[in-house]
C-alpha cells in the first residue's frame, strides 16, 4: 500500500520557507521500497535522465541499508537532494 509522505500543514508553511515534504520514516521508506517489484526492464531507470539503478537502491532500502542505498545513487549523482526535489514536483 501506497505510503503518505508528511508534509508542513498549510497553515504553518504559509508563514516560513522550510520543506514542505518532510519525509517517510525508516518504517514508511521501507514499507513503499516494498512495493517495488524489481522490474527486468525496469522503466523507472530508462526514464531517468542519469540512469540511476532505482530497483537496487529501492532494494536497499527495503533491507533497512539506507547508507548503502544513498551510495548506489550516488554512483550517477552527486545532487540527489536537488534532483529530488525536480522529480518530486513534476509528478504533482
Ligand atoms: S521502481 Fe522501477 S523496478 Fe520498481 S516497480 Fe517501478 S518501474 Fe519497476
Amino acid at each position: 500500500m501506497r505510503q503518505k509522505i508528511s508534509q508542513q500543514p498549510i497553515k504553518e508553511r504559509v508563514k516560513n520557507f522550510f520543506e514542505v515534504a518532510l519525509g517517510f520514516s525508516k518504517e514508511d521508506a521501507e514499507k513503499e521500497a516494498a512495493r517495488c517489484i524489481q522490474c527486468k526492464n525496469p522503466s523507472c531507470v530508462k526514464g531517468c535522465p542519469v540512469e540511476i539503478d532505482i530497483p537496487a537502491f529501492i532494494k536497499l532500502i527495503k533491507e533497512g541499508k539506507r547508507k548503502e542505498a544513498l551510495e548506489k545513487i550516488k554512483e550517477k549523482n552527486n545532487l540527489p537532494g536537488g534532483f529530488s526535489r525536480a522529480d518530486n514536483y513534476k509528478y504533482r
